[in-house]
C-alpha cells in the first residue's frame, strides 16, 4: 500500500496549481506534426536542445512533403546537437512519409495508431495528445517518475506503465494533462534529481528525499558552523601575548 491519502493528495494538487497555474509545454511548435516531431527528438534530450533545432528543420523543410524527401545527411546535420541524430533523423523523415501518403498529412488522435510510428511510443503519444489536443493522458517521463516516488504516489520498483496506471487511478481524469505538466516542470525546476530544492518545498512532509536531503544541508551547516569555530580559536590563538 502506498502511503497517501485523499487530503495529501489534494495538498500536491494544490501546490503544483499554486506553482504552476497554468503550465506550458516548453517545446516550440506551430503545427501538430511539428509537435509530434519535437517530442521525438525529446527523448533522452532536453527541450531547449529540441528548440535549438525546430526552427531550422521547419524553415529548410517548409512542408511534410519536403521533410519526406530529406536527404538524410542533411537532417543529421541539423539534428546533432540533440543526440543520436542518425536514429531521430530516420525517424522523423519516415514520420513525414507515413504522415504524407497514409494519413493526408494530418497526426491521427489515436494512440495505438501512433505507437505504429517510427520513434514514437506511449510516452511520445501520450504528451502528443495531451499537449495538442489536451487528451486525457498522462505521459511518464523522468521527472514524473522521480516526482511520484519521491511523493510516495509510486513504489521505487514501479515502472512507468505502473506508474501512470497509479497516477491516473488517484487523480481525476479532468486534469490529468494539466497534472503530467505541472509534474514536468516541478521535476524540472523544483524536485530536480540533483540538489532539489527542499527547504521551501511545501511538501516536504510526504515526501521520501527529504529526509536525506535536510541531513545533507545539515551536514553541510555543521561543516560550516565547525570552520568558523576553529578559525575564531586560531584567531583568539594569535591574540594571546607570546
Ligand atoms: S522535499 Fe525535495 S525531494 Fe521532496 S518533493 Fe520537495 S523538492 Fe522534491
Amino acid at each position: 500500500m502506498i502511503g497517501i491519502g485523499l487530503k495529501m493528495m489534494n495538498r500536491i494538487v494544490e501546490y503544483l496549481d499554486y506553482l504552476f497555474p497554468n503550465p506550458k509545454c516548453e517545446l516550440t511548435y506551430n503545427t501538430d506534426y511539428e509537435l509530434l516531431i519535437a517530442i521525438v527528438l525529446s527523448a533522452q534530450s532536453t527541450d531547449k536542445r529540441v528548440n535549438s533545432v525546430t526552427p531550422t528543420i521547419f524553415s529548410k523543410y517548409k512542408s511534410l512533403e519536403e521533410l519526406s524527401k530529406a536527404k538524410l545527411s542533411d537532417l543529421e546535420d541539423i539534428i546533432r546537437p540533440v543526440g543520436s541524430f542518425r536514429k531521430k533523423s530516420e525517424y522523423i523523415r519516415d514520420i513525414a512519409n507515413i504522415l504524407v501518403n497514409e494519413y493526408n498529412g494530418v497526426v491521427p488522435q489515436d494512440r495505438d495508431v501512433l505507437t505504429t510510428f517510427p520513434g514514437v511510443g506511449r510516452k511520445t503519444a501520450n504528451v502528443f495528445l495531451a499537449e495538442y489536443y489536451n487528451y486525457p493522458y498522462i505521459a511518464v517521463d523522468t521527472h514524473v517518475e522521480r516526482v511520484s516516488k519521491r511523493l510516495k504516489l509510486a513504489y521505487l520498483s514501479d515502472n512507468v506503465l505502473d506508474i501512470e496506471k497509479k497516477l491516473m487511478k488517484k487523480f481525476p481524469k479532468s486534469i490529468w494533462a494539466k497534472l503530467h505538466l505541472q509534474m514536468v516542470l516541478f521535476g524540472r525546476y523544483y524536485c530536480k534529481a540533483i540538489k532539489p530544492e527542499c527547504r521551501d518545498c511545501k511538501l516536504k512532509d510526504i515526501c521520501r528525499e527529504k529526509k536525506k536531503n535536510l541531513n545533507w544541508f545539515f551536514f553541510l551547516f555543521m561543516v560550516f558552523l565547525v570552520r568558523d569555530f576553529l578559525l575564531d580559536l586560531l584567531e583568539s590563538q594569535e591574540d594571546l601575548p607570546s
